[in-house]
């Protein structure tokens, strides 16, 4: 299939002999695609302009009324044909997202079925009723809500992620019957063309579907101008999520802001240390640490800290680190950017006392990109790790003493994402869970993620919510009918 896949893409380009790419209203610069384990060549993207943005939102705009006006029937039985159709592709995306992305391929794999489990979650979702009736307070009038697809949705996905976070957004926004116009991330545009193709195929009529590369600033600043996009839902930093806000303003659009994250992970005395530390590793170092979910700071209870150190650290120093094609545990970073982050938060952090514990640095041998896990410890809160996105596999463990003190600690952050938890007394934990101001709580467990659930964070972390039924609200909106039979 992915030979199909690839030739499917050939056809719309024109440089043969690359696995290809182009975005749809695509003009004739081109961006290269390089893959992060080798820094190998692996596509050239044909890229759109200011003028292929718009064109986009005409063309979105243009289908809207037709895939508005679709019964929810048949717009269900296009996610679902799409769904299988991911499906179907899955190894073929998980090898395109290892190309582009690095991460390890049974990673890629589980995220093509988070990002399929979408598709198939908002097919459902479109079926539900979508008026509600109002028990009137006026005499002879009759009183409904009808919830409406808002328009043209404006997409915006980073690379962390490359399927999952389009389909989380697209999924939903078509089964409200919105039309969207997409733009991934400049490092992982195949993962999106691929969807966009896979889209094609399972027949949603043209215009519905648009995924547009580019330069971000040229590409998404035309969108957030134009008044006919009527949302924009974003996922990426806080920083571009600001700057996304405020120029949303003039067009008051409806928005989603899924942004960064800095998740405290707090173990208790008492608490299991094993599962704890298993837990720990993996709320580290998935996606090879750039997770807006990873633990970014370790809060470890005085009277467990020294186990907890040596348990994770030996824990840590088990994990391969490799191109991602030969599954280890962690692949290369997405960039070096990446890596001047890494070096500057462990060098920060051992300049303000803490020790390091393991890694430290890049595996020159296996490449440019590849960061050792790292475990710092003793970690300072005046350490730039403990208040700044680390978004890489170094992980920082710090000691505290009592309850009042952790949850101070914890919550004195910008970012309010997620929290993990660990402990085994229920008091204890019923009192983390209040007191801890994240959008969500972890308890004795690292994963909770999923399609059902309502994703996102308080405070700077974003706005709204993404999966479940609370995923619809930024794709519709009520309008409020009173009918009068006097
Ligand atoms: P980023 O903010 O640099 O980019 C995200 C998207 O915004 C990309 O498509 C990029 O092309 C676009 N963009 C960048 N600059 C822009 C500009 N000036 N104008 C318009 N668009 C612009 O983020 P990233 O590096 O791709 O991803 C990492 C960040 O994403 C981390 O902060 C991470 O926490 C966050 N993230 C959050 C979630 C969540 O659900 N909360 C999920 C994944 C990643």
């Amino acid at each position: 299939m992915l030979d199909d896949l690839s030739s499917q893409l050939t056809d719309k380009i024109t440089d043969p002999g690359l696995l290809p790419g182009r975005g749809d209203f695509a003009g004739e610069g081109r961006l290269a695609v390089r893959d992060p384990a080798t820094g190998e060549l692996v596509a050239q993207v044909a890229i759109s302009d200011a003028t292929g943005a718009r064109d986009a939102v005409d063309a979105a705009q243009q289908a809207f009324w037709q895939w508005s006006a679709m019964l929810p029937q048949h717009r269900a039985q296009i996610l679902h044909r799409w769904h299988a159709m991911i499906l179907e592709a899955k190894e073929d995306l998980a090898r395109i997202m290892v190309a582009e992305q690095g991460k390890p391929i049974s990673e890629a794999r589980g995220e093509i079925d988070y990002a399929a489990s979408f598709v198939t979650f908002y097919a459902e979702e479109a079926l539900r009723p979508n008026i509600e009736g109002v028990t009137s307070h006026l005499p002879d009038a009759e009183m409904e809500l009808w919830r409406e697809p808002v328009g043209v949705a404006a997409l915006v996905t980073p690379w962390n992620f490359p399927c999952a976070m389009i389909t989380r957004k697209a999924a939903a926004a078509l089964g409200a019957g919105c039309t969207v116009v997409i733009h991934p991330s400049a490092e992982t545009p195949l993962s999106a063309l691929a969807l966009s193709e896979l889209a094609r195929r399972a027949g949603f009529p043209e215009g519905v579907v648009n995924t547009v590369i580019g330069d971000a600033a040229t590409i998404v600043g035309e969108w957030t101008r134009d008044a006919r996009v009527r949302a924009l839902s974003f996922t990426g930093s806080t920083e571009v999520g600001r700057l996304l806000y405020r120029q949303s303003a003039d067009t008051v659009k409806r928005l989603v802001m899924e942004l960064g994250g800095h998740a405290p992970f707090i173990v208790f005395k008492g608490a299991d240390i094993d599962r704890a530390v298993t837990e720990a590793v993996k709320a580290k170092f998935a996606t090879s640490g750039q997770d807006c979910l990873g633990a970014n700071r370790f809060y470890i209870h005085r009277p467990i800290y020294d186990e907890f150190c040596a348990k994770f650290t030996a824990a840590v120093e088990k994990l391969t680190l490799g191109n991602g094609m030969q599954d280890p545990d962690i692949g290369p970073l997405i960039h070096d950017r990446q890596i001047d982050k890494q070096n500057t938060h462990v060098q920060d952090a051992l300049s303000k006392g803490a020790k390091l514990l393991c890694g430290g640095g890049v595996d020159e041998e296996k490449g440019p990109l590849f960061f050792k896990p790292t475990v710092l410890a003793d970690v300072t809160d005046e350490a730039a790790i403990m208040s700044e996105e680390t978004f890489g596999p170094v992980a920082a463990l710090s000691v505290f003493d009592d309850e009042e003190e952790v949850f101070a600690r914890a919550n004195a952050t910008e970012y309010g994402l997620v929290a993990y938890v660990h402990s085994l007394d229920p008091r204890r934990i019923y009192r983390a869970t209040r007191a801890l101001q994240y959008g969500m709580v972890a308890v004795n467990r690292t994963k909770v993620t999923g399609a059902p659930i309502p994703f996102g964070g308080m405070k700077q972390s974003g706005i709204g919510r993404e999966g479940a039924r609370q995923g619809l609200e930024a794709f519709t909106e009520i309008k409020y009918v009173c009918r009068d039979w006097g």
